[in-house]
């Protein structure tokens, strides 16, 4: 039968050891471990993704507060207040919520955040060090290739010598994540909008992992029908009558396959709990 791999019981098994850390933390430096988050402008998504990262670091005992800039925030006020919180010895992470808003879209956010606080791990001090495959451990890994990592374990599967397909080469998804399970001995391939034989190179791997945002893009034709393949769905797509829905046609796939995460349920909030994970890493790098 097909397992649903869904994200709360990982996390739940997880949840008290990040209590324990965040209590330790306080109890022998007397610090709350705190993450700020950057939001400018009004955009929906960004205002619930927010607050549930907000929720979560509550529930560890963290303290995360939402910095809410006006839409039209002037570029040099929107810096000035990266800076500032880089600058903020009780900040210990900082996150910049994206999408910016159009005027500030040009505005390259990788390297802004310090790589000491670089929450998200986007600085490219934190990728360099997947590219390198640092075993030193201090780097911050981007929080959905850690997030799928995390469930994974839960789930008892393993990356090493499987054939891994990744559809979207991002730099917040696919790529970071190909380095990763590189890292791990998968044998990855990594797509995009331009892979010609996408169908069959679905149709060979171990595990397909999709980050296209193309709302129930992979359909029954692209995997098997031997219950062999394992498909973790990244993509969170709102439909037009207002439910969200994955990169996969759930349903019409999920008898074959081994194993599949949900949308919602699946890798956001994965997501979500790298994020907490990766503010008391980077507060236990710094004591
Ligand atoms: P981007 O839009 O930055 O990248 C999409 C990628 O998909 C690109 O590399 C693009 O190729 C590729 N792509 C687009 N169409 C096709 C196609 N027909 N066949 C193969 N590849 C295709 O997306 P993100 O990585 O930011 O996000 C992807 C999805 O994941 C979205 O739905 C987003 O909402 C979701 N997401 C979910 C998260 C979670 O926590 N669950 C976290 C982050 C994102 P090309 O490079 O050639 O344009």
């Amino acid at each position: 039968m097909t397992e649903i791999l869904y994200a709360k019981p990982a996390i739940d098994a997880e949840l008290e050891a990040l209590k324990s850390r965040t209590a330790k933390i306080k109890q022998e430096h007397g610090v709350i471990p705190t993450l700020r988050v950057i939001l400018v402008g009004n955009d929906p998504g960004s205002i619930i993704y927010t607050n549930s990262k907000k929720k979560f670091c509550e529930k560890i005992g963290a303290d995360c507060e939402i910095i809410k800039l006006d839409e039209s925030v002037e570029e040099k006020v929107f810096l000035s207040e990266v800076d500032k919180l880089n600058k903020d010895m009780n900040v210990h992470a900082v996150l910049i919520q994206l999408p910016l808003p159009k005027h500030l879209s040009h505005i390259d956010t990788t390297n802004l955040v310090l790589p000491s606080k670089d929450v998200d791990g986007f600085h490219s001090e934190n990728i360099s060090r997947l590219y390198r495959n640092d075993k030193s451990e201090t780097g911050l890994v981007p929080c959905t290739p850690k997030g799928i990592l995390t469930l994974a374990k839960h789930y008892n599967f393993n990356f090493a010598s499987k054939n891994v397909v990744i559809i979207g080469r991002s730099l917040i998804v696919g790529k970071p994540l190909s380095l990763l399970l590189t890292n791990l001995d998968a044998t990855v391939t990594l797509a995009h909008s331009k892979t010609h034989n996408l169908k069959d190179l679905c149709l060979r791997a171990d595990i397909i992992i999709s980050a296209c945002g193309k709302p129930k893009f992979l359909t029954s034709d692209y995997f098997r029908t031997d219950q062999s393949q394992i498909v973790i769905d990244v993509g969170i797509n709102r439909l037009p009558n207002g439910t969200v829905c994955g990169d996969c046609d759930f349903d019409s796939i999920k008898d074959q396959l081994s194993a599949i995460t949900p949308v919602p349920k699946g890798v956001g909030p994965m997501t979500i709990f790298s994020v907490a994970q990766n503010l008391l890493h980077a507060l236990e790098n710094s004591l």
